[in-house]
């Protein structure tokens, strides 16, 4: 095959002159930060997902931090959470003084496994951190027995799950607090950003209230007409807000999300077509009980037939077939920090470890072009038969 010249990039924006235009009229507006806009975008995300309340951040981690926090986890207290996830989702439980406490995963759709969290379990046990990996959901009505016997609580990591479904529901609509990214690289995109949503109003409040350094009610607008320059702090509270000009963006996405999970559903399904009779490569497991957000296209390699590891078939698709590519995630039992303060071990993880040692996340985003989508299941299928054992 003819190999492109041009790098083509593992992830791009999907934008048009909407998210110019509105992010310019914020700019002439002259309020900035978070305001009316914001409240807006809280109100789509909120109605989108099925949540009752949803409260707009700077990230996703943001929304974990509070989460963890406004459950009143802290000291002495365990979190399970999976090891096959970015390493905010952990940082977070160490973040508020609790131990994350990871289980292993079910290597063919790198979602954690509720057995797996169930051995887990211990009486300091509190809360329970499922990660939607990929944008599939994970097994919730097998979470949610584990929880309500145990008595945890769940949050819910979506940063990979807006639009996915469970058992024919959005995730966001369970009613557990869930955090949601709007990072450069995810389904929507805000350049940074989060959103938290919950059906439980006091939470939201408490949330609300923390990732605005403690400031009671309506601080938010004491700068506006009707607000007050009084306010008290009630809590010493963190900094996590948005802005009406990140708000903007993100109101601009959810008008084409719809359009764009189109595309991403359509290109997935054409990986799938185009790598299904390649001989050892395969893309996740899709689950039975809901429908992906196609955030990734994860390709797994079987590298009992392939004569090149997974270093070297990156190596090849970057170097020569000119791919950006990424992989999701290293296990967080692999990271340093990890290693030294919790004395963690990936070999305690099989098969997380052997999902990582065969993953690529390919492109996938509705800004690359059909002919993009065959050229990368080009390049796959060419190393594959290349180097095929
Ligand atoms: C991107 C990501 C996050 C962090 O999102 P931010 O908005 O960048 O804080 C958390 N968890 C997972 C699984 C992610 O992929």
């Amino acid at each position: 095959m003819e190999k492109r010249t041009e790098f083509l990039p593992y992830s791009r924006p999907y934008i048009d002159d909407d998210e110019i235009d509105v992010v310019v009229d914020v700019l002439r507006s002259g309020w900035w930060t978070r305001g009316a806009v914001t409240t807006e975008f809280e109100k789509r995300i909120a109605e989108y997902v099925g949540a009752k309340y949803a409260l707009a951040l700077s990230s996703c981690t943001a929304a974990s931090h509070l989460a963890l926090y406004c459950h009143g986890i802290g000291a002495g207290d365990e979190v399970i959470t999976t090891p096959m996830t970015f390493c905010s989702t952990a940082n977070t439980i160490v973040e508020v003084g609790a131990t994350p406490v990871f289980a292993d995963i079910n290597c063919r759709t790198g979602l954690i496994d509720p057995e797996q969290i169930e051995a887990k379990i211990t009486p300091r046990t509190k809360a329970i951190v499922p990660v939607h990996y990929a944008g599939q959901s994970c097994d919730m009505d097998a979470i949610e027995d584990i929880a309500r016997r145990h008595g945890l609580v769940i949050i819910e990591d979506a940063a990979h799950a807006l639009s996915t479904t469970y058992k024919g529901k959005r995730v966001g609509s369970s009613g557990n607090a869930t955090c949601f990214s709007f990072y450069a690289t995810k389904n929507i995109s805000t350049a940074e950003g989060g959103m938290l949503t919950s059906d439980d109003a006091d939470f939201i409040e408490h949330a609300r209230i923390m990732s605005l350094h403690g400031m009671s009610k309506n601080a938010w607008s004491r700068y506006g007409k009707g607000g007050t320059w009084k306010y008290e702090v009630v809590a010493s509270g963190y900094k996590y807000n948005t802005t009406d000009i990140a708000s903007s963006l993100g109101l601009a996405q959810m008008n084409k999300l719809d359009e764009m999970q189109q595309i991403r559903g359509q290109y997935y399904k054409m990986y799938c077509d185009l790598l299904r009779d390649v001989d050892g490569v395969s893309l996740l497991e899709p689950v039975s009980y809901g429908q992906s957000s196609y955030h990734l296209c994860v390709l797994c390699l079987d590298t009992d037939k392939l004569s090149i590891d997974r270093d070297r078939f990156i190596e090849l698709l970057t170097n020569e077939y000119n791919i950006g590519i990424s992989v999701h995630f290293i296990p967080l039992p692999m990271h340093p920090f990890y290693i030294e303060r919790f004395g963690e071990n990936i070999d305690n993880y099989p098969q997380c470890k052997r999902m990582y040692e065969s993953i690529i996340s390919l492109p996938l985003y509705p800004s690359m072009k059909p002919e993009d989508v065959e050229y990368v299941a080009a390049a796959v299928r060419e190393i594959s038969t290349k180097y095929a054992k």
